[in-house]
């Protein structure tokens, strides 16, 4: 229950609606919960509509209590999916310097997006893709929203997918985020 005050909204009372139980008693899942938390809680504003990042953190926490997805995977979609919330969508269907868009075998952090293989010599700052890593950044900014986790990734296919969506973002909000593991 919200109340306003002159320029302030205090809460008086709220109701659990959904407590993500198995957060409570599974360690490795309180990790990445709380992971993501840190980084919503730095990428949200006071008096800003944040319907789209609070969709993604409900389904991403639903996700990780109560399905038994790598974790590692899960977090990794939620970080290219909220790059592309908060306007930093990777360019995704040509090459970010020439527009080509053939041999799209890199991604460029400093450029937001795909690199061709002739422009990649020119950026020190690109990572190389195999196809299904490229695949996989694509579905994660493009399905719909409820969909987002609805696929499969080989080991090390997820590695590199897990690099890739974790220095995005780190390069993006200018900010480490690393998962501390116990
Ligand atoms: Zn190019």
């Amino acid at each position: 229950m919200l109340f306003k005050g002159s320029d302030t909204y205090s809460i008086n009372s709220c109701q659990t609606i959904e407590m993500f139980y198995n957060l409570r008693t599974d360690l490795d899942k309180l990790l990445y919960a709380s992971h993501i938390t840190k980084i919503i809680n730095d990428v949200t504003t006071e008096n800003q509509n944040s319907f789209y990042i609070l969709k993604l953190f409900l389904n991403t926490l639903y996700a990780i209590s109560e399905t038994d997805k790598n974790l590692d995977f899960l977090i990794s979609v939620f970080k290219m999916r909220l790059m592309k919330i908060i306007g930093f969508a990777p360019n995704v269907s040509e090459c970010v310097s020439c527009k080509s868009k053939e041999n799209l075998t890199g991604f460029s952090f400093k450029d937001n997006g795909f690199k061709c293989e002739k422009c990649q010599k020119q950026d020190a700052g690109v990572f190389g893709l195999t196809e299904a890593t490229k695949n996989s950044i694509i579905y994660s900014t493009k399905a719909d929203s409820k969909k987002i986790f609805s696929f499969d990734l080989s080991e090390k296919s997820l590695k590199e997918f897990e690099i890739v969506s974790r220095l995005y973002l780190n390069e993006k909000l200018e900010k480490e985020y690393n998962l501390e593991k116990y």
